[in-house]
Order: structure tokens, then sequence, then C-alpha cells
């Protein structure tokens, strides 16, 4: 055992440094979410197209007091520094629920995951998104920024948004700072409504990312922390799959760019699946990017697609993961087979039904 994980990890590290693309020459956004600073230290950059999700709570939780423009746009700088031309995905902060801040005490709520968290907090206390977006902004100067809105329920709320970050830029600019002409600005789909929504919310943004960790939760109704209802917590139900696959189809007929950065994403068989319905990027956790990309070079578009229209034929959670397990055992398969130096047989490649 030890020497098969031995080897497995070589195989991995040598294509590490290799691009996301399947052997058809399609190329997959493979991004990292970050969630410290001290994240950087863990992954090779250049093993990544950047940073899909960066989690600016962290520079809130670790201090004592909300931080100032000045102290965020410091910080903001350094990461665009680290990561050179790539972009950086910044989330505006998402607070509430199960993210507290130790010195900003939260209303007692009966149902917090339904109450006061994420863009929900910071449209209502603006200054505390004015103060991020200008830190942002102001950074921008200085590498690749993206802005994502977290827990988007309406249009409305994008729009606020929108019309806020063009006035910060003209008010910045008229300050004498420089800012990024083009900063994208996409939203995160979380909540079921604008999963629903999508069709009018695509068309005012420039790219949208899924984080499944909060859509199982409130398309399942079952809390993401709660272990009485783990069971039911399941990316693999069959109206996660269908929900993950409209969004796909919504995003790439008004050709934009969709991703998805919850955990799901960085386990290499759901990134396949991922990839079958249509997802053009993924953001994962900085430990599982060898893993997904040695996945993705492996495996053709079309056996990707394969693997996605098996699973929606799929009527429960156990059927799905079974579908994806047996893809599994063909990419093993294949991988078994390059170590002995032979090619696999076409039948071998996952999502071929017929290859055993
Ligand atoms: C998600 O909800 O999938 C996500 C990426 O955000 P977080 O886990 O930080 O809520
Ligand atoms: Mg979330």
């Amino acid at each position: 055992e030890r020497s098969r994980l031995q080897e497995r990890a070589e195989a991995l590290s040598t294509q590490a440094g290799l691009p996301a693309e399947t052997p058809d020459g399609r190329s997959v956004d493979l991004s990292v979410n970050i969630e410290s600073i001290y994240d950087f230290s863990t992954f090779d950059i250049s093993h990544t197209d950047g940073v899909g999700l960066l989690r600016t709570e962290f520079l809130y939780m670790e201090r004592k007091q909300f931080p100032s423009e000045e102290e965020q746009y410091r910080l903001y700088r350094r990461v665009f520094e680290n990561m050179g031309d790539l972009p950086v995905t910044l989330r505006t902060l998402d607070i509430g629920g199960d993210k507290q801040l130790p010195y900003f005490t939260m209303p007692k709520e009966l149902n917090p995951a339904l109450g006061w968290r994420g863009i929900r907090v910071t449209l209502q206390w603006k200054d505390l998104l004015r103060v991020q977006l200008r830190a942002a902004l102001r950074a921008s100067a200085h590498g690749k920024l993206k802005l994502m809105l977290p827990m988007i329920t309406t249009l409305d709320e994008v729009l606020e948004v929108q019309e806020m970050i063009r006035e910060l830029r003209a008010q910045l600019q008229e300050q004498g700072y420089e800012v990024a002409e083009n900063v994208p600005v996409g939203v995160m789909i979380e909540v079921p409504a604008a999963v629903f929504a999508l069709p009018q919310i695509i068309q005012e943004v420039d790219f949208v990312s899924v984080g499944t960790n909060d859509l199982v939760q409130y398309l399942l109704a079952a809390d993401r922390d709660n272990p009485f209802v783990g069971n039911l917590y399941d990316p693999h139900q069959p109206a996660v799959i269908e929900a993950l696959s409209y969004v796909a189809r919504i995003a790439r007929a008004e050709g934009k760019p969709c991703s998805v950065c919850g955990e799901m994403a960085g386990e290499h068989m759901n990134a396949l699946l991922l990839i079958g319905m249509g997802y053009d990027g993924l953001s994962v956790a900085p430990n599982f990017i060898s893993e997904v990309k040695y996945a993705i070079r492996r495996t053709p578009t079309q056996a990707s697609e394969e693997i996605f229209q098996e699973v929606a034929l799929e009527r429960s959670g156990d059927g799905v993961r079974r579908v994806l397990q047996e893809a599994s055992g063909r990419l093993m398969q294949i991988t078994a087979a390059e170590r002995i130096g032979k090619e696999p047989s076409p039948g071998q490649i996952p999502g071929d039904g017929n290859g055993q």
C-alpha cells in the first residue's frame, strides 16, 4: 500500500505544473480557495490558474476590530503581488451564520443560516462594504482583481452593489487613486432563489461561481454543520445535480464563465462530473489541486459528459455515488495501464459505460 501511495504521489507531482487540460484540449480553469494568508505557503502558485475564492473573513477574524481600508488595501496588494499575473477572486465579507467575528456581536437569531449573513449584512451596514470595496479597487492597480458577492438572493442586491462599485470607482479616481479598468463582478450561487433567478442575474454579471457548501444546505434544508441531518446534507442528491446542471446550462447559454468553488469540486470524480455538466472552472482547497488536475488531464470531455449523462438518470444519492465509483474504477485502470506502460483501451476511459 505504501509503495502504491508513493507511486501515486510521484505521478501527481510530475504533472502538477502542467495545464489543467483534458486530453482533447479543453482547458479547465483550476483555481485555488484561500482562507488565510498562510495558505500561500502550502502550494505552488504556478500550478494553479489563480485564486478562485479569497475568503476575506480571515482578515476580519484575525483582528480585534474591523480592519481599516489601509490595512485591507495592504493585505490585498500583498495577495495580488504574490499571484503575479493570475486573477484573484475576492469575495466580499461573508459573516453571519457559521462565520462569526469575535468583536461583532450578531443579533440572536432563531435561524442564523436563514438570517443576517453575507451580502445581507454588508448591504445594511454599507460602510463595511464600502471600506472593503475601496481597499480592493485600490489594490486592483497591482494585480488582476475579480469581485465576487456571497449569499446573493435577488437581482436587486446585485444591482445595488454594482451601483456602489461605480460610485466608489469614480470617487477613488477623483481622489487620485489608480483603479484597474476592468474589474469583473460575479456572484456566488448559494441560495436556491438565485438558481431560479439566474436567467436575469446572469445578464448583469461577468461570471458565476456555485458555492455548493451552502447551496446543498439550502436546497435540501439541511444545516451544513448539524450532524443530525448529516445524511441529508448530500451533494449527490438528484435535486442538487439538477440545480447544478441548470446553472451551468444557463451560464453557458449566455456565454458567461461558470465555476464551482464549494468543497465538492475538490473531489476528483465530482470534478469530472461538474466538467461533464459544462462547468469551465473549479476552485479547490490547495491540497486537492494536483489530484483534480490529474483526473482532468486523463479524462476526455466526452467521458465526463457520459458520467454526467449516467448520473442524471439516477434517482438517489447512492445511485449517483455508484456511477461515480464505477467511473473512478475505470480511471484507476488507466493509471494502472500507464504504470505498466501500455495504452488503455478505449473501453477503459471513465464514463464509457461499456468498459469494465
Ligand atoms: C460555499 O458555500 O460553497 C462556499 C464556497 O462558501 P463558504 O464555504 O465560505 O460558505
Ligand atoms: Mg457559502
